[in-house]
């Protein structure tokens, strides 16, 4: 039985302080966490070491925003795989819209961080989205298949599994996004399941995680969670006050016990 994977990521917010009243407020609902939930968190790198160590034996993974596809070496500002680990990290996110639109992040950078993190047994989050004219134009489905399959290039068939891709479409995150619907959202996340499955297999495809964000709420997140091929949210302001991140787990919670 897959697990219901609920995440947030803090983008480039919050303090050491609020880190810190975060985690405490979300402790509690943590231990309370049925073991079909999978919750993570991705702070900012400055917070990575606090977050995972006041999180330490949680069941809760920590994560880091972005990862250098080096290991180490002359490579100025950049953080390393072997960093993040070192500060607690297991995960780490790839490839967010805002990276690839603002810090010149592409296909071929996300697929060299995806072989990064698996080189160093991180868990790679691979974010791939489609802009507001790409669905205008009809060819959601085309541009996000197109990011799922360069990312995943020459990573080992036994690894495909431990790859997380989530479904963030441009249009629907953040302050001015509006959120995708439930069909639209499965209609994607169906697409690059069967995209998976042409070319890995059913086996593969039915054990990837696909995790759908944007404008994800306490009022959509049951229905989203609800679609067959959407095994979890990936949740930007909703989550970040503690409330609402616990609200998401409660969410969650309830289905498994269905
Ligand atoms: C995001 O930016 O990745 C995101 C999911 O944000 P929000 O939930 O705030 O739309």
């Amino acid at each position: 039985m897959k697990k219901i994977w609920v995440g947030t990521s803090w983008k480039m917010n919050k303090d050491a302080q609020s880190a810190k009243e975060w985690v405490s407020s979300v402790l509690p609902h943590l231990q309370l966490c049925s073991d079909g939930v999978q919750p993570f968190v991705i702070p900012p790198f400055p917070y990575l070491s606090q977050v995972s160590q006041l999180l330490n034996q949680q069941p809760i993974k920590v994560g880091a925003q972005n990862i250098c596809w080096q290991d180490e070496g002359a490579y100025t500002g950049e953080v390393s795989p072997l960093m993040v680990k070192d500060c607690g990290g297991s995960i780490v996110e790839i490839g967010h819209s805002e990276r690839r639109a603002q810090f010149g992040e592409t296909d071929h950078t996300v697929n060299l961080k995806v072989l990064a993190a698996l080189r160093n047994d991180l868990t790679p989050l691979v974010c791939v989205g489609d802009s507001k004219e790409e669905k205008a134009w009809g060819v959601s489905i085309e541009s996000v298949v197109r990011q799922v399959i360069i990312a995943l290039y020459q990573v080992p068939s036994h690894r495909l599994t431990e790859v997380l891709i989530a479904y963030e479409p441009i249009w629907a995150i953040g302050e001015h996004g509006v959120p995708a619907t439930k069909e639209e959202a499965q209609q994607v996340h169906q697409a690059i399941r069967q995209a998976i499955q042409e070319r890995y297999g059913e086996a593969t495809a039915d054990q990837m995680v696909l995790l759908y964000g944007g404008s994800v709420n306490l009022s959509n997140a049951s229905s989203l969670l609800d679609q067959k091929d959407i095994d979890g949210v990936f949740v930007g302001r909703t989550a970040w006050q503690a409330e609402g991140y616990a609200e998401l787990l409660n969410i969650a919670n309830a289905k498994v016990k269905g």
